[in-house]
């Protein structure tokens, strides 16, 4: 196509403009950051399978040294996933959660106060309550939708940073991100995203004046459950080489193959996020019409109670459907028992439809009480729609809801 790898990486700047067009973002999906194999021409760029790097003299290097502080497969992957979320700078973590860690460890002090949404996955409360919390960290989960409780809390204490999660996991609960920047900032605090759930293709922090976006590699952005791996994403320099010095200190960054898997699996975000959307319509006006669906959630829909902002802030509902059934909690994980095609795992964000039942496994432990809080109900299942014809998903759905009367 006679564009260079170092054309694409200009293309970055470019990129940070509103008004992105569909096409160059699969562009840059597919060639941000690439570079061929200098010596044999390989089209795919190679995995640095290596822990060091041969120096011309001491003190003579050409940018790596030594595959805890970096290397170039992880730097390639960088380079994308900054040119798509709009970003000057990215770091790739060994996890989601790993990302998490290093944004807590490179930013907070004793005595710092940390804002986050009620509804957040499970392991950002278990960092923040029972890793941080003895180093004298505190944290405080409010309702990031309600602008007052927000402005409450922020303002009370030493806020560092405020981390939202939307929509949130599981309740698929929204924060409006520009309202949330404006907060913070007054507050002198940051604004962390978390971008896992939408990814860039539906979702664009930092136009709304996010200082952070973080994600857990592991769903989206890879999409095909072979890897786990994070990433934080950021346009302050400052920030960039706090997050690049604690990696480093910790030793938490992405490993080349995973990094190297990724670099393959994000080539189709673009495409797989308006897929997986387009099928969880379909699945989650299959599940409103369903007698036995006592509740459902998903922001595609007129009903979703705040599917104005939805609309306003996101390119589409997104794959994620959080519902009850009739018979509370019994009844729900009897469906998630009895499904075939879909799979009962822990993970979000693949190819493959999965089933999870958060208040037994990925929120398991939340304490009771906040989950209740969150609205993390016991009977709660979240369903991550998939690539599979959803006259197949919706097939399979139907039959479990029928199980559970033969049982
Ligand atoms: N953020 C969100 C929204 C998640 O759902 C998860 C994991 O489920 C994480 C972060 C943590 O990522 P990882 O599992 O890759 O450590």
């Amino acid at each position: 196509m006679g564009t260079t790898a170092e054309q694409l990486i200009d293309a970055q700047t470019a990129f940070s403009s509103l008004n992105i067009e569909r096409q160059s973002f699969d562009t840059l999906a597919l060639h941000a950051g690439a570079f061929a194999d200098p010596t044999t021409g390989a089209l795919l760029t190679p995995i640095y399978q290596t822990t060091t790097y041969r120096q011309e003299a001491v003190g003579k290097d050409k940018g790596f040294t030594y595959s805890r502080s970096g290397n170039p497969t992880v730097s390639a992957l960088e380079r994308r996933l900054a040119a798509l979320e709009g970003a000057e700078y990215c770091t790739c973590y060994a996890t989601g959660l790993a990302a998490t860690a290093v944004l807590c460890l490179a930013l907070l002090r004793s005595g710092d106060h940390v804002v986050a949404s009620q509804a957040v996955y499970g392991g950002t409360v278990r960092l923040l309550e029972q890793v941080l919390a003895p180093f004298g960290v505190t944290s405080e989960f409010v309702d990031t939708a309600d602008e007052t409780a927000l402005s409450r809390a922020v303002t009370a204490k030493a806020t560092r940073f405020v981390f939202i999660e939307t929509p949130a996991n599981p309740t698929l609960s929204l924060t409006d991100i520009e309202s949330a920047a404006r907060i913070a900032h007054a507050a002198g605090a940051l604004l962390v995203v978390d971008n896992t759930l939408l990814t860039p293709a539906l979702q664009r922090p930092f136009e709304l004046d996010a200082d952070i976006v973080l994600h857990s590699t592991t769903k989206f952005i890879e999409g095909h459950n072979a890897t786990v791996g994070g990433a934080l994403l950021t346009r302050d320099q400052k920030l960039h080489d706090q997050f690049s010095f604690t990696r480093n200190a910790i030793g938490a960054i992405q490993s080349p193959f995973p990094a190297w898997l990724t670099l393959q699996g994000v080539k189709t975000v673009g495409l797989r996020m308006a897929q997986h959307s387009e099928n969880a319509l379909q699945i989650a006006r299959f599940l409103e019409r369903h007698p036995r669906v006592t509740r459902l959630l998903y922001p595609g829909l007129e009903s979703f109670p705040q599917f104005e902002l939805a609309r306003r802030q996101q390119g589409s509902g997104g794959a994620l459907i959080s519902f009850e059934v009739e018979g509370g909690v019994a009844a729900g994980i009897r469906l998630m028992n009895n499904v075939r095609l879909c799979a009962l795992a822990e993970n979000l964000g693949s190819a493959e439809t999965l089933i999870t039942h958060p208040a037994s496994m990925t929120h398991a432990d939340v304490p009771a009480i906040q989950r209740q809080a969150a609205g993390i109900t016991d009977g709660l299942v979240r369903l991550s729609v998939g690539l599979e014809d959803p006259a197949d998903v919706i097939r399979d759905l139907s039959q479990a809801l029928e199980a559970r009367e033969a049982e």
